[in-house]
């Protein structure tokens, strides 16, 4: 885990340098749209520190911090009663694109299964 990535996109989005509105923020953690959305609700739930994907991640603080900034994106997002996904690529065959961590969290429309 490193404080920040000089040419990470999610690391600058994170420090507020891109002046992104986020859904929700907590000391570690920010949520914020999806630039291409693939349902109504497509948020990304990431840590303001630089680590690579969950499997480097050392930290059950963050973890469980951005879990509960998840339920607040649903609360806030209106998706509870019908449901959502949350979804972290790790690594090249999951098509990882942003190299930091990330979870997504879709949902206000019915999703097709992946698993
Ligand atoms: P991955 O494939 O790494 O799990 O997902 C990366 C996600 O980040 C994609 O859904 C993509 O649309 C989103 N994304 C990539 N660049 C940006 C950006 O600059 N701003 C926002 N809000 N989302 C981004
Ligand atoms: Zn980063």
């Amino acid at each position: 885990m490193s404080d920040s990535q000089g040419d990470c996109i999610f690391c600058k989005i994170a420090a507020g340098e891109m002046g992104t509105t986020f859904v929700a923020e907590s000391e570690h953690v920010v949520a914020f749209d999806d630039i291409s959305p693939q349902a109504p609700c497509h948020v990304l739930v990431v840590p303001k520190v630089h680590v690579e994907s969950v499997h480097q991640l050392d930290s059950q603080e963050v973890w469980a911090e951005m879990l509960t900034v998840v339920q607040q994106v649903a609360e806030a997002k209106g998706v509870v009663e019908g449901g959502y996904r949350i979804v972290s690529n790790a690594g090249p065959d999951s098509g990882q694109e942003v190299p930091h961590l990330h979870i997504h969290v879709i949902g206000g429309s019915k999703l097709g299964r992946i698993a």
